[in-house]
Parts: structure tokens; C-alpha cells; sequence
């Protein structure tokens, strides 16, 4: 009996490897035509500082599949980036981040839209290129997008990606480093490089203390403020953790605590709902 129990195990263990290797093909296959089909969307997480003022917002991508329903970008980036197809992607939440800095209200507080970019879209040769050929189209002002790559792009290539990072800074484009504190640069390796923002990852942030203030998370934000970088905390989830990271100098949070990523025109209204800035 124990060994039918072993073997009904083994026959539902591969029937889900399967469907799930069915998913993936069937995944990678139909991602081929979801941007000319418009299944893809952009929607925006809003970032405020220490008064709750807008200062930024991130930019997500979301695939709305007709059958599957929405799939996250955990699940499709990957083969996105397997296929080739993450250049065409990150191309689109480039430009549709481009749209919304454009429409958006002169009379709202300014935004600024970050835009993640995956280390294999970054370290092509025409990146740059790119990146400034839509600027100029959308007449996007310097410091109103933002690029955010992660420290893998460093193990990648070190040498191309401190050269792409100080052409965009050129641009007036600014560079945060996502997921700060998962990946094996340290901050020593940025410390020449013109990088402007941290993102500290939301794994740091889940595991947070919040009776008793973090000493290896005030570390990073100290030394990151002395590197004069802006410190944004993302997976922010409960007031209790605003609270904890603002006492910890955090210069800005994104989080459901915050606001759940929304599309242009609720991230407009959720501009006009806060308290206004005071100068
Ligand atoms: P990320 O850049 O670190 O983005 C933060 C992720 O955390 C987002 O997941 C966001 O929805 C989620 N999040 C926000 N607030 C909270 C919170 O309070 N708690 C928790 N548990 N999660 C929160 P999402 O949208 O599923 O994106 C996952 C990742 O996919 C992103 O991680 C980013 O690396 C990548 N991604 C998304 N859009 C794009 C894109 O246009 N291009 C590229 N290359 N990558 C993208
Ligand atoms: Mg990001
Ligand atoms: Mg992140
Ligand atoms: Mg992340």
C-alpha cells in the first residue's frame, strides 16, 4: 500500500510538472502576439515621502491573456527575456510611460514615472539610443523618468552597464537600483557610478521589525544618503512599517499601504486626493 500511495504521488508530481510545462509553452507562444494584440497594460504604483507627497510613481506591466486571465510579470518577463521579445516589451512601457508624462495635467503635482528595465534590454548597444530617441519624441522633461535596473546587470557586464547608466544620467534620465540589497553589488561598486535612487526590496521590508528600529536597514539607507542617493522602500504594506522606515530617514515609500498599482487615470486622482505640498 505505501508504495501504491509513493507511485500516486509520483503520477500527480508529473501530471503537474506537465500542465505546467503546458502553460509555459503555451505562455511562451501566445506572448509572441499579445502586444500587437493589446493584451498589454501599464499600470502605476504611486510613491510618496515622508508628508505623503507624490513624488513618483513605478510603471508595471500586466498581461491581460483572453483565456488565462491576468498573468504576472514574475511569470512572462522570463520569457520574455528567454525570446528575445523583453526589447519590444520594454520598448512599449517605455513609450506608454512617455504617454502618461505627456498628458499628464500641467496643473496636478509633477510626476515622475520609473520604468523597470530588464539587464538584457540595457545592455544592448542601442539602448541608449532608444531611450533617447523616445524622450525627444514625447518631450520628456530631464528628471521626469526614471530607469530602474537591478545589480544583476553588474555581474553581467560591469563595464557596459556603468557606460549605459552614465550616458542616461547625460540624458538627464535617473538611475535606481531595484531590489537593492538581493544581488551582489555592493553599494562600494555604485559609489563612482551617477546612480540617483535605491529601491530597498520588499523582502527587507516584510522581515522589518516595527517595535524596534532595524540597524541593518538604517545601515543601507545611511550609507546610501552619504552616497547622496534618494532612498525609496518598496512592499511598504502597514502603517506600522511607514512609520518604522520614515524614523529610519526612508525618503519615500510605495506599497498597498500606500497604493496598489492603477491605471493613469486613478494615479491622477490619487495625485489631486493628497494633502498639497508644502514648500
Ligand atoms: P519590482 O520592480 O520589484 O516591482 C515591485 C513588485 O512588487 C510589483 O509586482 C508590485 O505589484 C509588487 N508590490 C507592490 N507593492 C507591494 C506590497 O505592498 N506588497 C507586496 N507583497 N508586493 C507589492 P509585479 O507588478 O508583479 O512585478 C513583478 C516584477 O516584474 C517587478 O518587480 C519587475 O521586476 C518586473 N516588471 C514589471 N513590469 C516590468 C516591465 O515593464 N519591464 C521589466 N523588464 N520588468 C517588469
Ligand atoms: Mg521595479
Ligand atoms: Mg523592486
Ligand atoms: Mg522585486
Amino acid at each position: 500500500r505505501a508504495r501504491d500511495a509513493d507511485r500516486g504521488d509520483v503520477l500527480l508530481f508529473s501530471a503537474e510538472m506537465q500542465s505546467r510545462a503546458e502553460r509555459r509553452l503555451r505562455l511562451e507562444h501566445d506572448l509572441r502576439g499579445a502586444l500587437a494584440q493589446r493584451q498589454m497594460d501599464l499600470v502605476f504604483q504611486p510613491q510618496v515621502d515622508a508628508s505623503g507627497y507624490l513624488v513618483g510613481a513605478e510603471a508595471l506591466m500586466r498581461w491581460q491573456h483572453p483565456a488565462l486571465g491576468a498573468i504576472n510579470p514574475t511569470e512572462f518577463i522570463p520569457l520574455a527575456e528567454e525570446s528575445g521579445l523583453i526589447h519590444a516589451l520594454g520598448m512599449a512601457a517605455l513609450e506608454g510611460s512617455c504617454t502618461v508624462l505627456r498628458d499628464w495635467p500641467a496643473a496636478a503635482p509633477r510626476l515622475r514615472i520609473a520604468v523597470n528595465v530588464s539587464p538584457w534590454q540595457m545592455l544592448r548597444p542601442d539602448f541608449v539610443e532608444s531611450v533617447a530617441a523616445i524622450q525627444l519624441e514625447f518631450r520628456v522633461q530631464p528628471g521626469a523618468l526614471m530607469l530602474e535596473i537591478t545589480e544583476s546587470v553588474f555581474i553581467r557586464d560591469a563595464a557596459a552597464a556603468a557606460a549605459t547608466v552614465r550616458r542616461l544620467h547625460q540624458l538627464g534620465v535617473g538611475v535606481a537600483i531595484d531590489d537593492f540589497g538581493t544581488g551582489y553589488a555592493s553599494l562600494a561598486s555604485l559609489r563612482d557610478l551617477p546612480v540617483e535612487e535605491v529601491k530597498i526590496d520588499q523582502a527587507f521590508v516584510r522581515e522589518m521589525r516595527v517595535d524596534v528600529p532595524d540597524r541593518f536597514i538604517g545601515a543601507m539607507i545611511d550609507l546610501a544618503h552619504a552616497l547622496q542617493m534618494y532612498v525609496v522602500a518598496e512592499g511598504v504594506e502597514s502603517e506600522a512599517q511607514r512609520c518604522m522606515l520614515r524614523e529610519l530617514r526612508c525618503d519615500a515609500f510605495q506599497g498597498y499601504a500606500i497604493g496598489m498599482p492603477m491605471d493613469a487615470t486613478r494615479l491622477h486622482d490619487f495625485a489631486r486626493e493628497l494633502p498639497p505640498q508644502v514648500a
